[in-house]
Order: C-alpha cells, then structure tokens, then sequence
C-alpha cells in the first residue's frame, strides 16, 4: 500500500506542494476505491506543515450504495482507521454531489456522482492538483476511454484549474487525450510524456501543468457576489466578521467561517444562544422525499448528511441527539419516492416494514417510509457545541439596530448608535428579523415570512404508563410529529406539534395549539394520541413556541446581497435542522470559492438576491447558466 500511495502522492508534488498554503484543492476524476483519497488524507495528517483545509473532490460513474462501497473499498491496511470513517459516510450516493467531513471538518471529501463531463461543468472551484484516473483502464472496460475523453471533455476539465495547477495520470494515457490536453492549456512535461506517439496503454506516467499561452477565462462563481473584489479573489484572507443571530443559521455560519481561519464576533439581541426558533427543546432531523425527487428533497438529503456528521462530531448521543430512524407516515396515501428508486437511495429511505408500522400501532396497509438517516436532535445543544468551536466569540444583549458602511467593512450598531462590531463582513442569520435589517442595510426587503409555532409536550411517566406499546419507539412524522422518547430534565419526554401560522411572528403560548396538535396525532399514530389524550387534557401538557422564517419557495435564502462584504444566511423554514449546517458550509465555500458542498445547481437556488431579481427585471445574479 505504501509503494502504491507513494507514486500518487509525488505524481501530484506532495507533500511538499501545499506547505505555506491555507488550503489545498485536489481534483479526481475517479472515487475509485477511495485509496487515493486516504492517502492524501493520510499525508495531510502526518504533514506538521499541512494546510489549514484539504479540499479532495472525487468524480463517480454510478449511484453507490453502502453495500456497494463495502464491496469495493480499499482492503485493509495502516490505513484502516481511516478506512472505516470513510466507509462510514459512504451510503446513500445518488447521482449529486455528497460532502463528508473528517479530522472536525478540516479534510472535506464532495463525491461527485453522474457523467464526468457534466461533473466537470458543474465544478465552481480551481483545483491546485487533479488527478487523471481511469482513462487509460477504466473499470470494466478494455481499452482507454477516449470516447469520454475529448476535446470537450478536457475543456471542461481546464475550467477547474488555475495558472500552476498540477496534472497527473497513471500510464497508458491514449496519445489523443495527451492532444486535447495539450489544446486546451496544459502543458506536459516530457519526462513523463514518453513515448510521444505510441499513446497506448503501457507507456509512461503522465505529468503536467495548466498554463495555457493565453489569458484563461475565470468562471463566474454559482452565486455571484455583486462585489468584483470577492469575485476575482477566490480565496480572500479570513479576517473579522460579525454573524447576526446566535441561532442555528448563524452558528453554523460562524463554525464554518472560523475554521477557515475567520475572527468571528456572533451578535445576538437575546441573553442565550439559541433563544429564538432554535430554542426548540426538540426536533426531527429527517430527508424530505417526493415522487419527482425535487429540489428539497435532494437539498434536503446533502444537508441531513451533514447534520449527521456534525452532530456524531460534536453531540452526545442519548443526551442531545439520538440517530434513531425516523417513519413518515402518508396519511393522505400518496407515494412519495420516485418510481424508480435505486439501492442507493434505499440507503436513505424505503418502504416502512410490518414491524415497523406494528411498533408505531399502524394498521399494515398504511402507507409509511422508512428513513435510515435521521434523528431527534436538540438544536440548542448544537448551536452552544457549534459556537464553543476556536476562533468564535458570543456576545449576548447586542440587538443589531443598524449596519453601517466603514472605511473598510462593517459597523454594527445598537439602538443608540454605538458600535457593536466594527468588521470586514457581516453575515445576517436573525431569523425573521434578518428582513428588517437587510432592508435597512441595502434598501431591498426580501419576500420573507414570520410562521408560528407550537409544540406540545409532556414527560413520560414511565410508572404511570407502563408496557411498550403505548408510544411508538421511535419518532413518526407525516402530518405533524411525535418524537416519543427524549431525555429531558431528570426524565423523559415525549414532544407533539406543530402548529403552522403563517405572518404571525408573535412566540406567545396558546392553549388552542393543545388542541390542534392532538388532532394532528389523531390523524398521525392514532394509538398514541389516545394514550396521550389524558395528558393534553391535564395540565401536565406544557408547551413551546417560536417563530419560523421562510421564503415563498421555502428554501433558505444564502449568499452575498448587493451590498459588497454583506452576507445573508436565513429562511430555514421547518428545517433548519437539515439545512442550516449545509448553508454554513455553502456559504463558506462560496466566499472563498471553494468546491461546492452541493451540486451548483441547488445552489443557484438558495441565492439571497433571488427575489430581487424579481422586483428588478434584468439585474445579473446568477451566471450566464442561469438557473
Ligand atoms: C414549533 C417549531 C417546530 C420546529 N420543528 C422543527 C423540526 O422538527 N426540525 C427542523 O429541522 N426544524 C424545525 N423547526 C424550524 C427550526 O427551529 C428553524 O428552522 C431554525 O431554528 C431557524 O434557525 P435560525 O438560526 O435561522 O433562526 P433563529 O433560531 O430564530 O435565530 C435567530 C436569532 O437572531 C437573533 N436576532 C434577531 N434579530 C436580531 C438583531 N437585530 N440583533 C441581534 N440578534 C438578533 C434572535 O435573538 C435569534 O437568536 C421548528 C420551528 C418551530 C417554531
């Protein structure tokens, strides 16, 4: 294994390449069997001169499963260790990108799965080094892939790379492949590039540089910033930021920033982290599914992805989080997964079983799904977990009144005009007030919406119900949600809700909402709500209630505003759960113009000036591709 890594490693100059660098970018156009992957992770983390962040984006033919990967896997070996995290996250990879993190978010792996040249074309990033696999003998095929491997092809693969950025390849690269490399800006060293014109498999090691005779064209990022400064600075230096709200917008904002080497200052108008939405004692942390597969649900499955991973890195399982699988219950009896559904995605979700609609007191013909990957979670667990990380510091009782332009950045201010912060950006995650303060800062007030809501919820007394059936054992949701058995204070509590009222950003309790969440359940688990029933109509029921934020479309709003230096991370909706930890990270990347922990695609969705361009007909916001 040494003697195969070794090879890899110095093809592409490391480790001596990325010392003195805050990051390094490393493109593959095969995941393979992960071995290359582990290798650069290995050097890394044995390097004292290692950069900050390890980008390694890996390309992939085919939707995997965990099954799938198990069989293909680098045998074991000293890597092992890394091996086995690797095969941890290595499930449910359906065509899209999927981003996993390792050593604390530090060494970032995107799988990218689907045709290598559109891959390509999707990337947003520069690559400081790319490995060329699987040409010369790709798997399960005899001859080198030049077919694949044209023109267009290397044009696209030209687009990821910088002036300098390294190329590398195996033997046996097909002499017309060396040609449209050669076209298209790279320059092979010769040394490597023998013999010159056999270009079949056998001959030697390929070695290169990107550095075309002309000025290459840069590609604008997914989501542009209006500042020319941040568009052609792809990796600007971490300096001070302010990030606006200590919910779990902004703190998953300010974690993403700081490890990038980011001073974060987190303003919040509230005593306590997490005071508002996030305050939640409780919530679900599931993918959203639908029949066409759309822009939730697979946005929803990258971000679930990810709170996974941070909160197995940060959280106590049994105590702020639990990764029990959850059941969706279709009480209207629609389908909700695409027809053709692959085995990758039964990684994520499948059909319910009869045991499992048995535990959760459903008849055998309800329709319900089974989903692998999710969780109860408490959000405020997470948020404290996320802003303990270096480089974050939380100041409580600062309500942000105004934001004004400095010499150079930012000043926060309160209601009499003192200075909060003064910064280089500001990212503004307040929730519903995030409006209001984007309206102030850049005069455009975006389409958001104030829903309330209520849950319900109540200890289990274990002596008073006893037996197993009475509550399912895991968390149901489907119309409304039951997440039966989570530690609370010295017990263990079950939570109901929950109310939706749209353009009321009142978080007063109301009795009323008892009501309308035991309906709900009614209609949910039928057996639960009758065991139940006693408790909503006691006073033992208690009840929590916050104010959601969301846009018309209800997805998160992210990204530069007009306003250069002026960020926004907001609209999390009914899932900040899912999706707050992707939005930190995507907005990270994009700052720095980073790969993508998502496909552009779905990022080009979420761009906080979408509204905008709504009110002003013909303002540029996204690149030429458009949505
Ligand atoms: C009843 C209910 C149930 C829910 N259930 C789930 C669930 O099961 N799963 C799930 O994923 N999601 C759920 N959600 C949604 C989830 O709670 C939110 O999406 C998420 O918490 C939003 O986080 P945020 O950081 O964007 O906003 P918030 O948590 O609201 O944070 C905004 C912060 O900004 C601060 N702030 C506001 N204005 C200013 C200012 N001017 N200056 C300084 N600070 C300011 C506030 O004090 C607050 O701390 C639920 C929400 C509700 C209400």
């Amino acid at each position: 294994m040494e003697q195969d890594r070794r090879p890899f490693l110095q093809s592409l100059g490391l480790p001596a390449a990325w010392v003195g660098q805050t990051q390094w970018r490393i493109l593959d156009t095969s995941l393979g069997n992960g071995e290359r992957f582990l290798a650069a992770w290995h050097a890394w983390k044995a390097d004292p001169q290692r950069p900050r962040l390890l980008h390694y984006v890996a390309l992939e033919a085919d939707a995997l499963s965990a099954t799938e990967w198990q069989r293909r896997a680098a045998p074991g070996s000293e890597l092992a260790p890394l091996a086995q995290q690797l095969r941890a996250q290595c499930f449910g990879l359906l065509p899209g990108f999927h981003r996993m993190a390792f050593e604390g978010g530090c060494v970032l792996l995107t799988v990218c799965v689907g045709e290598t040249k559109a891959l390509l074309r999707e990337q947003q990033f520069e690559a400081d080094a790319i490995y060329l696999a699987d040409i010369a003998a790709p798997a399960g095929k005899t001859s080198p892939d030049t077919e694949l491997w044209d023109l267009w092809t290397c044009k696209a693969l030209a687009h990821c790379c910088r002036r300098g950025t390294v190329l590398a390849a195996g033997p046996g690269i097909p002499l017309a492949v060396r040609r449209a490399l050669v076209q298209v800006g790279f320059v092979l060293d010769q040394d490597f590039n023998q013999p010159q014109e056999a270009g079949i498999p056998g001959c030697s090691s390929l070695r290169g540089t990107f550095n075309p005779a002309w000025i290459p064209k840069r590609r604008r990022p997914a989501i542009a910033p209006h500042d020319t400064h941040d568009l052609h600075d792809p990796a600007p230096r971490p300096g001070r930021c302010a990030v606006i709200g200590a919910g779990l917008s902004g703190a998953a904002v300010a974690d993403s920033l700081a490890r990038r080497g980011w001073q974060i200052e987190v303003l919040d108008a509230a005593s306590a982290p997490a005071s508002g939405a996030s305050g939640l004692p409780a919530g679900l942390l599931a993918p959203h599914i639908s029949p066409d597969d759309n822009v939730l649900s697979r946005l929803s499955r990258c971000g679930v992805r990810l709170t996974l991973q941070q909160a197995r890195a940060l959280l106590r399982e049994g105590l702020d989080w639990q990764p029990t699988g959850l059941l969706e219950h279709r009480v209207d009896g629609h389908a909700a997964l695409p027809a053709q559904w692959p085995e990758a995605g039964r990684d994520w979700t499948a059909l319910a079983s009869a045991l499992q609609l048995a535990q959760a007191g459903l008849t055998p013909t309800a329709l319900a799904y089974w989903h692998t990957q999710a969780a109860w979670v408490k959000p405020a667990c997470l948020v404290q977990a996320l802003l303990s990380q270096p480089g974050i510091a939380w100041h409580g009782n600062a309500q942000v009144a105004a934001l004004t332009r400095a010499d150079r950045g930012w000043q926060a201010l309160d209601s009499a005009g003192r200075v909060l912060a003064q910064v280089d950006m500001v990212v503004i995650a307040a929730g519903f007030d995030s409006r209001g303060l984007l309206a102030s800062a850049t005069g455009v007030a975006p389409p958001l919406q104030a829903i309330r809501g209520q849950i319900s919820y109540g200890m289990n007394a274990a002596q008073a119900h006893p037996g197993p059936s009475n509550l399912p054992p895991f968390p149901v949701n489907g119309n409304g949600h039951l997440a039966p058995h989570v530690p609370f204070g010295s017990g263990n509590a079950w939570f109901a809700g929950a109310s939706y009222e749209r353009d009321n950003a009142n978080a007063s309790h109301n009795a009323l909402d008892h009501e309308a969440n035991l309906q709900r359940l009614q209609t949910l688990l039928p057996n639960a709500a009758r065991h139940l029933q006693s408790e909503f109509s006691s006073d033992r029921v208690q009840a929590w209630a916050g104010v959601r934020c969301a846009a018309p479309d209800r997805l998160p709003l992210l990204g530069p505003t007009q306003q250069p230096g002026l960020w926004v991370c907001t609209a999390m909706g009914s899932r900040g759960m899912s999706m707050a930890v992707l939005c930190g990270e995507l907005l990270a990347a994009l700052v720095h113009g980073e790969p993508l922990p998502l496909d552009a695609r779905l990022a080009r969705r979420l761009a906080a000036q979408r509204f905008d361009a709504v009110a002003a007909p013909g303002a540029e916001i996204f690149n030429k591709k458009g949505l």
